[in-house]
Parts: C-alpha cells; structure tokens; sequence
C-alpha cells in the first residue's frame, strides 16, 4: 500500500510537472501548472463521483469500481470490506432461514408480533391452527385476528407465567394452548399448541365423573334413609349389630357428602352451573356461614368473629360463593383445636375485593400450599378421618373463584395458624346505587 502510495504521488508529480514544462515551452509555465493541477482534480472528481454512484445505487454491483492510485487502494479496501459484510450477511441469512425451517417443521405454531401486536413472522402450523394467511396478514394487528377478550387481556397483562387456553379463532372444534413470551424491545414470541385430545379427555373425565356421582346419589340415598331409621330404632337392635349399624350410617353419610361436593364440583367445572351475576350481600351471606361455623364448633368453643369494612354487594353465584366460603369457614374450624380463634375480613380497597379467613390453628407445611386445591390432596392424610372432610373443599374453592375471575391465596406454617385469603376483581363489586342484593 506504502509502496503504492508513493508511486501514486510521483506519477501525479511527473504529470504536473510535465504539463508545467510543456508551459515553460511555451513561454508560460504557470499556466501548464495550471492545467497539470485542474487535469488532476478533473481525475479526481471523476473517482468521487464513481465511488458515490456504486455507494448510492441500490442496484450496484458487489464490486466496487477498480482504478488506480490511492482511488485504486481506496476501492480495493473498500472491496475487501464489502466482501466480508457479504458473507457475514450470508452466514446470517442461512441460519435465519435454518431456524424458520425448523419452526416451520414444529407441530405448534409459532408467532412473532412487536410490542402492539403487529404480525411480524409466523409459521407453517400457526397458518394450519389459527388460520392466518401468509401474504395478506403480515403487518395486521393481532388482535383483528385472534378476537378472543381473553386473549386481548392475556396479551396486554404481560404476565405469561400461565398459558392461556382458547378454541381456534378459524377452526373452532381445534382447542389451542398459548403460551406468550417477551424478548427484544418488548415484542412477543407466541407458541401455540394444539390440546385438543387433552381437552376432550379432561371433558370425558368430568362428564364420567358427574354422571357416576348421579347415578350414585339415588341408591345412596335409599340405603342412608334406612340406615338412619336402623339407628333411631338403636334399642331394638341386637347389641352387636349396634356398632355395626352405627358405623355404616356415619360411613354413608360421608359417602353422601362426598358425592354432593362432587356433583358440585363437576357442575362449577363444565360450566353448567354457569354463574349467576346477582348483586351478593356478603356481608349477610358471612354472617349466616359463620352462625353455622358456630354450630358445627359447638363445645369446642372456637371465637369466631367477623369483619366487614366494604358493604358493596359482589356479583356473582350466590351458591357457589356460599359453598366456598363455606369450606374454607368451616375448614378454619376443623383445623383449629378447642378455644382456638378463626377471624373472618371482608375488605376492598384499589386492588379489588378481599375475603380473609384466618385461624390460629394446626397450620399447613408450606411444601404443601401448591397442591392444596388439587382433588383430594391432603396435607395431613392422617387427620382427615378425624375432620371427616372429603378433600374436594379446597378444588371447589379454587373453580368457585376462577369462575368469578378471582384466584385464592394462602398462607400457613406448621403450629403457626392459617390464612386464606380469596381476591375478587374491582369490576366484581357493585356501586350502591345498582339495586338490591341477594344472599
Ligand atoms: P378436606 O375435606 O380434607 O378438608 P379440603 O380440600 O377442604 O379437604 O382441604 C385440603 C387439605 O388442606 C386438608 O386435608 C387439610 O390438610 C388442609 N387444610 C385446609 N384448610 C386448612 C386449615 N384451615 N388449616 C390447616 N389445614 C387446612
């Protein structure tokens, strides 16, 4: 380059110099140095402008134009420069279409949107799942095409801990899963799977289960009918059949039990039971459960007490909610020794509306606390045969308050007591003024 470079300058001197002798020829020197330096900014005018055409022209060639001189060394590092962002551009270009390849080779689709929802890229299966079109839909806001309100709120409440569950905005009968995850400048990375199958099993498996619990409940009932009057005539029977009798009556009506919180639970879970939106008195409706807490602690002389400082009524099911907050009521009563203290808080505040029920009793491993609300999950399966719960109370809480778009919290240590603590949304409460309530 050196070398180059100090021969670019002494032909530019010889050509400056041999016009200026031609001049002094002449009998004007001055005017042929003149026109050795306008010769030489001409040339170099004419290198620019060569060197702005291929940098401007989106049509250019990969090459740069060649010359001579500095402009030669300048065109050739150029050259060289240009080279390499080709074939790092080539590098990035096969991986890219790679990874597309192999997205598009997925079963789930996948979906990329910015931050507002804009369609960016998408693959193959979200084209087979969602329905989306390849060249009419680039561009278009997401939520033109998947027009699910729940989506919409999935998307915006940028909390994806939890995939959200819909029916196919184009093909109904498919049940899709998605699940949404943010990278970049807060853009989505959609994945959407297809749990159709998984979908009709758990509907099989609820269908089978309240349809057992049915046809269960009317020879249940016949055989308890009896058992009880086998108990009240108690006298008259043989004095070893009395335990026997006993026993059986105390088992069927734990059987009766169960297979009405099951019947429930199916219900609340199919939707059948759709909810009602009824303005709830809560305050009335805790009053009544706690008179019946009271009841159930009868000797064990628990102090309940309950506190109100929201009296907006709460739409929604008033059986539903009467049966959630029944279990988690009378739990706090089953769970506490003698004398303990259970306290009921209706509260709201800028968040929503609160029901905490809290007591001072066995208290709960928190390894425990995740899978408390799962079907007949027991913390302590040996206490239940003394509490005779059936272990659904908790499963009906949790479908009680995913049906009325609230969730359960809670919070427990072993000998430390139990809080449960059921959030309902701000939209849940109704402003005075909306009309009576019902309990
Ligand atoms: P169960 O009918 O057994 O009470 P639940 O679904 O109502 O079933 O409760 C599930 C389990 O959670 C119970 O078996 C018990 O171990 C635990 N549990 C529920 N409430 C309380 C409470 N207030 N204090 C301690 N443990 C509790």
């Amino acid at each position: 380059m050196q070398h180059n470079w100090s021969r670019y300058l002494r032909l530019v001197l010889a050509g400056i110099g041999a016009t200026t002798l031609i001049g002094f020829y002449f009998g004007e020197p001055l005017y042929g140095l003149l026109v050795g330096l306008i010769a030489y900014l001409w040339w170099t005018l004419i290198q620019a402008r060569r060197l702005y055409q291929w940098l401007a022209n989106p049509d250019t060639p990969d090459e740069a134009p060649q010359s001579i001189g500095m402009w030669g060394g300048i065109f050739d590092s150029l050259n060289k420069l240009n080279q390499n962002h080709l074939k790092k551009q080539e590098k990035l270009r096969s991986r890219i279409s790679r990874v597309q390849e192999s997205t598009n080779s997925m079963r789930d689709g996948v979906i990329m949107t910015d931050a507002k929802g804009v369609m960016e890229w998408w693959n193959g299966s979200a084209e087979h799942l969602l329905g989306f079109r390849r060249h009419t839909d680039r561009g278009q806001d997401i939520h033109n095409l998947i027009r699910s309100p729940a989506f919409k709120a999935y998307f915006k409440a940028r909390d994806y801990q939890e995939p959200l569950e819909i029916n196919s905005p184009a093909k109904p009968h498919i049940h899709l899963q998605l699940q949404i995850s943010l990278f970049g400048d807060n853009d989505r990375l959609i994945v959407a799977k297809d749990v159709t199958r998984l979908f009709q099993l758990e509907q099989m498996r609820r269908d089978f289960i309240g349809n057992v619990s049915h046809e269960m409940r009317t020879p249940l009932t016949v055989i308890s009918g009896y058992l009880e009057t086998l108990v009240d005539h108690g006298d008259e029977l043989p004095p070893k059949w009395r335990r026997a009798v006993n026993t059986m009556a105390a088992q069927s009506s734990r059987m009766e039990a169960l297979i009405t919180d099951l019947i429930l639970l199916s219900k609340i879970e199919t939707g059948e039971h759709t909810v009602d939106e009824t303005p709830i008195d809560v305050g009335l409706l805790l009053n009544q459960i706690c008179q019946d807490a009271r009841v159930l602690s009868s000797d064990k002389k628990h102090q309940i007490s309950i506190n109100i400082t929201d009296h907006r009524p709460l739409r929604g099911d008033s059986r539903q909610l009467r049966s959630a907050f029944s279990n988690l009521i009378f739990n706090a009563v089953k769970y506490t020794p003698a004398g303990g203290e259970v306290s009921v808080t209706w509260t709201a505040n800028q968040y929503g509306a609160h029901l905490s029920v809290r007591d001072t009793g066995i208290g709960i491993d928190p390894v425990h606390i995740p899978r408390l609300t799962e079907r007949f999950y027991r913390a302590d399966p040996s206490r239940h045969k003394e509490t005779g719960g059936t272990g659904l109370g908790l499963a009906i809480v949790k479908h009680v308050l995913i049906n009325h778009d609230g969730n359960l919290e809670i919070h427990s240590n072993i000998g430390a007591g139990s809080d449960f603590i059921c959030h309902f949304p701000c939209e849940r409460l109704v402003e005075a003024e909306a009309g009576h309530s019902a309990v």
